[in-house]
């Protein structure tokens, strides 16, 4: 697998397809329990089963097996843009679809008992650290919860409504006021996804609300220092800056950014039971994902124009996607037909990235 930005997957959003195995209440309705969606991997091909007549068939980048492991997964969907962050680029890996599916399984999973049950972040950040020179190279994280159209510090959930900046030269996305924190090993950055996630489910239960309908984002930073041009005479990207120092006054060489998003529930958000909170809430919620719908859309055609003005979401997406970043999207479907739809329409918004 080439990690060389010119390559023909920088600027082009691949997607994998991941099946997550029955679970209880799937087998619980068990003699009316039917499948409706059958997998074949080497063809890279999911065949939607509307009934026992017909189906639809679609392909993917990487269609991902209930029985595929968190390994095989990470690999398959994140690694590759994974190294081309550690070469200078920027990318993004998210996670889309229904609630329960496996979302947070397959991205933020933390494996404190199992190391072989790690999700991305987790995965992510080893393959980084280890890649990582000590006293050259810094790793910073910032960890953000998005709901309702306003950013929340999970770090520090004191700080809400952080605002989105940017540089107008660079296009580099900024969010003044969150906590970056300096990752020197593992345990500390497993210790800190607890604290985030503890984060998460507090302030969702005080504002009385779900954390399915918010987005959780990781932005890993990562700054390489000039030693490295001898070490590995790696090349300058076009991101690449010089006039700046890390935090140890060498001067920064490759500077990038890995976003890892477990995104909202993509189900519909019933809008005419809704009212007051409930309302705005639906709004929002569909105003974020139906925005990055049409961002994926516009990276796919190749239009010149990739609306990314419209919600936060893909403000924050910004100088992550697109252009010479690289970008995965991983799609989370379950197995039953009583889900038919919502595992239809997450299947078309996977398929208007291709
Ligand atoms: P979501 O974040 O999309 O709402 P979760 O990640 O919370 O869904 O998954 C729902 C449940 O299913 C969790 O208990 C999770 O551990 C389990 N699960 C999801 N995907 C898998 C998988 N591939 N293998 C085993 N368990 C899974
Ligand atoms: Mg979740």
């Amino acid at each position: 697998f080439s990690i060389d930005a010119s390559d023909s997957d920088s600027g082009r959003v691949r997607v994998a397809i991941r099946l997550r195995p029955k679970n209880a209440e799937d087998l619980a309705c068990d003699s009316d329990f039917i499948d409706c969606v059958e997998l074949q991997p080497e063809l890279k091909r999911l065949k939607l089963k509307k009934n026992n007549w017909s189906s639809d068939s679609y392909r993917f980048d990487e269609v991902l097996t209930e029985t595929a492991s968190q390994r095989r997964v990470y690999e398959a969907v994140a690694k590759p843009v994974v190294e081309s962050v550690l070469n200078g680029y920027n990318g993004t890996v998210m996670a889309y679809g229904q609630t329960g599916t496996g979302k947070t399984y397959t991205v933020g999973q933390l494996g404190k008992e199992d190391p072989s049950e790690r999700g991305i972040m987790v995965r992510a950040l080893e393959d980084i650290l280890a890649d990582a020179s000590p006293g050259l190279d810094t790793v910073r994280i910032t960890y953000l919860q998005l709901y309702l159209e306003s950013i929340q510090d999970l770090l520090a959930p004191e700080k809400t409504n952080i605002p989105i900046t940017e540089d107008p030269k660079t296009g580099e996305v900024f969010l003044p006021g969150a906590t970056m924190v300096e990752i020197r090993n593992l345990d500390q950055f497993l210790e800190l996804l607890q604290i985030g996630e503890a984060n998460r489910h507090a302030a969702n239960t005080k504002l009385n609300t779900e954390s399915s309908r918010s987005h959780a984002i990781l932005m890993v930073h990562i700054q390489r220092s000039s030693k490295h041009k001898e070490e590995n005479q790696v090349s300058l990207p076009a991101i690449s800056v010089n006039s700046e120092f890390s935090s140890r006054n060498v001067p920064v060489l490759l500077k990038s950014k890995l976003l890892i998003v477990d995104l909202a529930g993509s189900e519909r958000v019933d809008k005419s039971g809704s009212e007051g909170h409930m309302l705005e809430e639906a709004k929002f919620i569909n105003l974020s994902l139906t925005s990055l719908g049409k961002c994926i859309n516009a990276l796919a055609e190749n239009s010149p124009h990739i609306p990314t003005r419209d919600s936060k979401l893909t403000r924050l997406l910004r100088d992550s996607f697109g252009g010479t970043a690289r970008t995965s999207l991983i799609v989370t479907v379950g197995p039953s037909a009583r889900h038919y739809s919502e595992t239809s329409s997450t299947i078309m918004f996977g398929q208007r990235a291709m």
